[in-house]
């Protein structure tokens, strides 16, 4: 019989119950019994929804207190030395001190969960690190599951992911960590077993990236020894095709596998024709990474189409992925738009979505009947809606010619034109675009969404806030000023609300990382700017002084992927859509006299595919979309861009290619150690390698940014170089901030003073 399967659920509660629970037990308001209490209901209530909604097989130690990877670091015993650790069951207290650090120790590094915006903690290994079950919580929450008479399908991280996730801290690859690795598996794997579990959902997502010949090696090695326990191991693949590992996967001696049918479209076919015998496949239809609807029909015809290869028992429905990267419940959508939000589900609503597949599978579509109807309706009317389709949008897209990627004389002809027309100095400086965010903005920005201030008044708080940021730059000296930013609450919604063809959700809360949740902004439709956004704000921070005031934009490709996408027409489609727009605001800040514009795509790194073969269609694109936004401008006018790092080595063409005449980047942190991509691949143009760390409270002295810029010389031309922060300011105090660009503009004086 076709079963309907889950991957994983998310942990955070409809209300973010757990994080507000878990930021009270920090604060020390509630204590650890009522944490786990908290949990305890929380992963109840999911249950009961999956039980109720159909679901065969129900993840479990899928929740977590913090995040799936920690939780596995602590089963497995992988406590860094450093938290002192008393070696028994790994306790709340060393737990949280590895998420977050406490007084003493720092935190484990966080880092990004393949290509989504959860963060996982990052597992450090060496040659000594030792591992054993070292916490009872999966165990623990079997027994929890049975006793509500759910059938649990325990979830591990596999062990080649695992280790592959993990950073070695003394040099040994921490894959050479397999051998000691497996048999604690196979400990778990057995003791799951005595508790009578089935089924173990085994997470191996690095099998979506192009692994090496050792992480070849290690699954095998690992999943032959860990088969033959009297437990069944669905190895799980998501977030792309499995590509090159195709075989691998296949070949391993699981009893079933999970393909990823959203992200990895394309590969049943090619998976179905080498299956082997008795093996079950688990089929990734409903994305477990946007928040449309599913098309019932489409999904049937691929479940069809396995079951007609396989037969039903060797079938499964399932999301493409845990369902953790949406968010849980549209009920809570009240206030929504209720056309848009007929074409949404959530983790909720993509569980009915699993079991009516499963359901049709099994019995025939009369079987769902009604939800058949009501998909098609959806899909229709997607397909037609004049809201999503926006003709004068199509037609400017039909007509994107060559020219209109392309500034009209190239950087070494346009350099000495902006030289003249802005009258900089030698080592110019600026910041990244945001002040301070004070509780004075905060609460103005509040009063506004309460209405008990009104617009006029919003107004005249911001721009009071932008005279006093224009005012201090003046009086320091910074050659090119920024208006500060106070009327952003977030760099992708401020230009999100504004747009057409974005909406936004009250409740689509996502974990990021830990208790820190976002609600992403959907893109619905064709996207367009029915009026200036910023315009009215550079200009009147322009009418205060005679520097050249910076206008400030987040960029197409940022406002594409921080945000849920449509799914109806290629992301690079939706990505010069945006730019069209941006384009406009662009042109209408030059039109309005800002002289320097910087469009900020902190997010193009991010974007990039997880396979190798995908970069170049990706890359090409995203820089088109750049450039599209970019180039409507006369020469002298300066076109900026701001990434938050460095790490461009295996991109630096692209970083090029998007021909912005100045590009500030995240450097400080890594003494500048991370410009060697710029040296080796010789930058063409003007690049401001950050010189202050804004992520940290201590003020950099004159000094040590003279030292930064000392580097930053002997490998990049002096006339190259812009002095600026790391980042924005916006989560700074203006204490921090008046001494540091005091220094940060003294020390660009001493090397101007050197160079002239
Ligand atoms: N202009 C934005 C700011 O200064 C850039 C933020 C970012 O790079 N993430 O806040
Ligand atoms: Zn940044």
């Amino acid at each position: 019989m076709v079963l309907a399967t889950n991957l994983g659920f998310p942990r955070i509660g409809a209300k973010r119950e757990l994080k507000f629970a878990t930021e009270n037990f920090w604060k020390g308001t509630i204590s650890e019994a009522e944490l786990v209490q908290i949990g305890a209901d929380i992963r109840c209530t999911h249950w009961m929804m999956q039980k109720e909604a159909g679901i065969a097989h129900i993840p479990v130690n899928d929740f977590a207190f913090y995040d799936q990877m920690l939780d596995m670091t602590a089963l497995l015993g992988a406590v860094p030395p450093r938290y002192k650790w008393s070696g028994d069951a790994v306790d709340m207290a060393t737990y949280f001190a590895m998420a977050r650090g406490n007084a003493t120790t720092p935190a484990m590094e966080m880092t990004k969960w393949f290509d989504t915006n959860y963060h996982y903690i990052v597992p450090e290994l060496t040659a000594a690190t030792q591992f054993r079950i070292s916490t009872r919580k999966i165990f623990d929450e079997v027994a929890e599951a049975k006793a509500l008479g759910v059938m649990p399908r325990p979830v591990l991280i596999g062990p080649v992911t695992y280790l592959s996730l993990g950073k070695s801290k003394d040099g040994t690859s921490p894959l050479d960590l397999l051998s000691k690795i497996l048999p604690v598996y196979r400990q778990i794997l057995i003791k799951l077993a005595e508790q009578g579990v089935e089924w173990v959902q085994m997470d191996e997502p690095i099998l979506a990236l192009d692994i090496s010949a050792a992480q070849e090696a290690a699954f095998r090695t690992a999943y032959a020894t860990l088969v033959g326990f009297g437990i069944k191991i669905c190895l799980t693949t998501y977030f792309e095709k499995l590509s090159a590992n195709e075989d691998l996967a296949l070949g391993l001696p699981t009893e079933a596998l999970h393909i990823d049918l959203r992200r990895g479209a394309g590969q049943l076919d090619s998976v179905l024709a080498k299956m082997p015998a008795d093996k079950i496949l688990s089929l990734g239809l409903v994305d477990g990474r946007n928040i449309w609807r599913n098309n019932l029909r489409a999904s049937l015809g691929l479940a069809h189409h396995a079951v007609d290869k396989l037969g039903a028992d060797r079938v499964w429905i399932a999301p493409s992925c845990s369902l953790l990267h949406c968010p849980i419940d549209l009920a809570h959508e009240v206030r929504m738009d209720p056309q848009l939000r007929s074409w949404m589900a959530y983790a909720a609503q993509k569980l009915k979505e699993i079991v009516a597949i499963t359901k049709a599978t099994q019995n025939g579509e009369s079987a769902i009947a009604e939800a058949l109807t009501e998909s098609d309706a959806v899909v229709k009317d997607r397909a037609t809606s004049p809201r999503i389709h926006d003709p004068a949008v199509k037609s400017r897209m039909a007509k994107l010619s060559p020219h209109l990627f392309h500034r009209s004389l190239p950087f070494s002809e346009r350099r000495p034109l902006q030289r003249t027309a802005l009258g900089l100095p030698l080592f110019p400086t600026t910041t990244i675009g945001s002040f301070p965010q004070t509780k004075n903005i905060r609460e103005a920005r509040a009063a506004l969404k309460k209405g008990t201030l009104d617009l006029t008044g919003y107004d005249a708080a911001m721009k009071e806030e932008i005279k006093t940021v224009v005012a201090f730059q003046d009086e320091i000296g910074l050659d090119v000023p920024v208006h500060g930013e106070p009327e952003r609450n977030d760099m992708v919604e401020y230009f999100g609300e504004q747009l057409k063809g974005y909406t936004f959700s009250q409740n689509g809360w996502v974990q990021s990382y830990g208790t820190r949740c976002v609600k992403p902004p959907i893109i619905f439709g064709d996207v367009s700017r029915p009026a200036p956004m910023t315009v009215a704000w550079s200009s009147y921070a322009q009418s205060l002084t005679p520097r050249p005031m910076k206008g400030m934009l987040t960029g197409p490709i940022t406002m594409l992927f921080w945000s849920f996408v449509r799914d109806d027409q290629p992301k690079s489609e939706t990505c010069k859509q945006i730019a069209l727009a941006l384009r406009d605001e662009v042109v209408d800040l030059e039109a309005a006299g800002i002289r320097i514009i910087q469009i900020d795509e902190p997010a193009i790194r991010e974007g990039l595919p997880l396979h190798r073969d995908d970069w170049d269609s990706y890359l090409k694109w995203a820089v088109e979309s750049f450039r599209l936004s970019a180039s409507g401008v006369r020469n002298e006018t300066q076109i900026h861009t701001h990434m938050c790092y460095s790490e461009f080595n295996d991109i630096m063409g692209a970083i090029a290619a998007l021909d912005a005449d100045s590009i500030s980047i995240e450097t400080s942190r890594s003494q500048m150690e991370l410009l060697e991509a710029f040296t080796e691949f010789h930058y063409p143009n003007e690049i401001g390698p950050g010189v202050y760390d804004i992520h940290s409270p201590r003020i950099p002295s004159v000094d040590e940014m003279v030292v930064l810029l000392e580097k930053a010389v002997t490998v990049l031309d002096p006339a190259q170089i812009w002095v600026n922060p790391d980042c924005g300011l916006k989560t700074r105090g203006w204490d921090e901030v008046k001494p540091a660009l005091v220094n940060m503009v003294k020390a660009a004086q001493i090397m101007r003073d050197r160079f002239r």
